[in-house]
């Protein structure tokens, strides 16, 4: 193979991605080109690089994640690390910061547990921003917990983070202000329709929530009296369907909805637990008092 023009070869992989069911496929070829050659737009690519490009364009055309194979995805400004091991953060999950933030602003929680870290992005997100905090973030795939701690020394928090492999909070005794999850959720009858990138390539454990997408909730839920300090608060990701169902288990618990939010496409996506308040109770069985919060 000879040098080749930089278009000639984005045509071709453009047609390639487009024929594989890419959904931007001229984007995408250009983005696949930038990790071989960079930005610098040459004219032409060497034998090597085009060689290279090849081969990246036909795992994207076998629907592998631009961001596995890029090995890195931004997550509310930041590069976290990504493998098949991981699920690439999502721009659903920053709502949940988002929340945390608008709770905590002014008084950032001394310690936080994030519960099925993946690749960190939460703990070391909410680390980054609070810089007096400190977290564990807990997974149960040891080679999961391996990119979760490159992240937190990525991003300069390892004196205040600790990443510990784990079934989720069975090893931990202590308590936490705030405890973030993104647990998998989606039901099993759903993981058929998942796009390819995410049904193929993406960790079926981490987005595999059981027969109505609710197993890791049921471990997860009746943890969290014990885990919350007294005015602790947990920010618990959850699928658009099943705000009614995770409010109605965390009743269950002796727990309160404390607050929900929606994601930036509308759809129910988070939800605040916290201990229950003794005198909301009364107030909400006495006749005529409706609950504020
Ligand atoms: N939001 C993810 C998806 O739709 C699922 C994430 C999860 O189960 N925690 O692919």
């Amino acid at each position: 193979m000879t040098a080749a023009s930089l278009d000639d070869a984005l045509r071709e992989a453009t047609a390639t991605l487009r024929a594989s069911g890419v959904e931007y496929p001229a984007r995408e070829a250009r983005l696949l080109a930038e990790l071989v050659v960079g930005r610098d737009d040459p004219r032409t690519l060497s034998s090597a690089e085009g060689r290279h490009l090849a081969t990246l364009v036909a795992r994207r055309a076998r629907r592998e994640p631009f961001a596995q194979i890029a090995g890195v995805r931004e997550f509310w400004s930041l590069d976290f690390e990504v493998t098949m091991d991981t699920l690439i953060p999502r721009p659903d999950s920053e709502t949940l910061i988002e929340c945390c933030l608008d709770r905590f602003g002014r008084r950032p929680p001394a310690r936080i547990l994030d519960l099925g870290t993946g690749s960190g992005c939460l703990i070391v997100t909410l680390l980054v921003t609070w810089t007096g905090s400190s977290g564990i973030g807990v997974d149960v795939s040891e080679r999961t917990c391996a990119v979760a701690a490159r992240n937190v020394l990525r991003h300069g928090v390892g004196d205040r983070a600790w990443i510990v492999c784990g079934d989720w909070a069975g090893a931990l005794d202590s308590t936490f202000d705030l405890v973030v999850a993104n647990p998998p959720y989606v039901p099993g009858h759903d993981l058929a329709g998942l796009d390819p990138e995410v049904a193929l390539h993406e960790p079926r454990l981490a987005i595999d929530g059981g027969v109505d997408g609710y197993a890791c909730y049921r471990r997860i839920v009746p943890r969290l009296p014990t885990l919350l300090s007294r005015h602790g608060m947990a920010v618990i990701e959850h699928g658009p369907d099943q705000r009614d169902g995770l409010s109605g288990l965390a009743s269950d618990h002796g727990l309160d909805v404390a607050g929900t939010a929606d994601d930036l496409g509308g759809r129910h996506r988070v939800l605040f637990l916290a201990h229950r308040e003794p005198w909301r109770k009364s107030l909400e069985s006495a006749d005529g008092l409706v609950t504020v919060r």
